[in-house]
């Protein structure tokens, strides 16, 4: 199935807008081309000027972090933005589907709501490991236009073997989106590198967590050339404002220190790991790739309160499926996660 093919009929006859900046970017010293203001009025350089609309200089230091061509880059206003575009780009409201692997990431549910688009379920395996063969006979049976798959996986820290995601990319004819907004702590590679032999794979990422930009609102979407193409046509032209744009280059071009912070991350996760499974009243602590924890523990809701009443909140996913009793518990600094066990610990004794 081409991609062509697959893109909503009003997508494939898109005109897409053309913005000033679109028509000329070289340098000048006078701009009356776009309505803009010509005093500054604050003391932020150029923020009476629109932003770069395809945030360019954001493209190449990320294309020089991770060595991806610019071409297969989206900047998105954070991934909720890339994958609101996807849903807009190829799911007609009413009539496609979108196949989710819960428990998972709530946002792909809620813009598939928002977008009109039906859902279908396939609950993981209790080990959290995914259900191959049932997400197969959905793919034959419903062929779904988009298929999620978060690796490693929000909320349980889990990473989809490569293979397993290649196998099925391979199998689904629709796209296959790979969320890897938190493979900056894992060791496990990337889903990229299947892109060249399957362009019905997109890969997203996002400055909001390693990168310590989630004010900033950077999400990227590395994609063929073709969906790279049309995702430009989609989405809001001046999507990245450019504060955002210069704090994304600022990170990106501080990559060294960005990953050896991530190293050390794991390194703490590791740690915390080991403390929590020594509390009693602890059930269980899943491993993880990521820069979180998923804890069983007793009576996860009276525990959550303690703990907020005490002033460190953490996230309640009791409520999910496969998650029950279950915390989500991202790890801080040391003194921080030290505070966490201590008043853990606590409210566990006091039950
Ligand atoms: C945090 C998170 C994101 C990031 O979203 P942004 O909009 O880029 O901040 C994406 N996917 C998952 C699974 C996440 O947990």
């Amino acid at each position: 199935m081409s991609i062509e093919n697959l893109l909503r009929e009003n997508i494939r006859a898109l005109e897409p807008y053309s913005s000033a900046r679109d028509d000329f970017s070289g340098s000048a010293s006078v701009f009356l081309d776009a309505n803009e203001n010509y005093q500054n009025l604050i003391s932020f350089d150029n923020i009476n000027r629109y932003p770069d609309p395809r945030s360019m200089a954001v493209k190449k230091a990320f294309s020089k972090a991770f060595g991806i061509d610019t071409k297969n880059i989206t900047i998105g206003n954070g991934s909720d933005e890339l994958i609101d575009i996807l849903f807009r780009m190829f799911c007609e409201c009413k009539k496609d589907s979108v196949l989710l692997m819960p428990p998972t990431y709530g946002e792909y549910k809620v813009l598939a709501a928002i977008n009109d688009v039906k859902v279908y379920s396939i609950i993981q395996n209790s080990d959290f490991t995914l259900n191959v063969e049932k997400i197969k006979n959905y793919l034959d049976k419903y062929s779904p236009k988009l298929m999620f798959i978060c690796s490693p996986n929000n909320p349980t820290g889990k990473s989809v073997p490569l293979f397993v995601i290649n196998e099925l990319a391979n199998y689904n004819k629709g796209i296959t989106v790979v969320d890897e907004a938190y493979l900056d702590f894992s060791e496990n590679q990337s889903a990229v590198s299947l892109i060249e032999k399957n362009e019905r794979i997109v890969v997203l990422r996002t400055l909001s967590k390693a990168w310590g930009l989630a004010g900033g609102r950077i999400g990227i979407a590395i994609t063929s050339e073709e969906i790279n193409n049309v995702m430009y046509k989609v989405k809001y032209p001046y999507n990245i404002p450019l504060p955002s744009q210069l704090c994304a280059v600022k990170a990106l071009e501080n990559a060294d220190k960005v990953r050896s912070e991530a190293k050390q991350m794991v390194i703490e996760r590791e740690r915390v790991k080991c403390e929590l499974s020594s509390i009693s009243g602890v059930e269980k602590v899943f491993d993880s790739d990521a820069n979180f924890l998923l804890v069983r523990v007793k009576e996860a809701d009276l525990i959550y309160q303690k703990l907020s009443n005490k002033g460190v909140i953490v996230r309640n996913r009791s409520k999910e499926i496969l998650c029950s009793s279950c915390l989500r518990i991202t790890i801080g600094s040391k003194e921080e996660n030290q505070l966490m066990l201590e008043y853990l610990k606590e409210a566990l004794s006091e039950l």
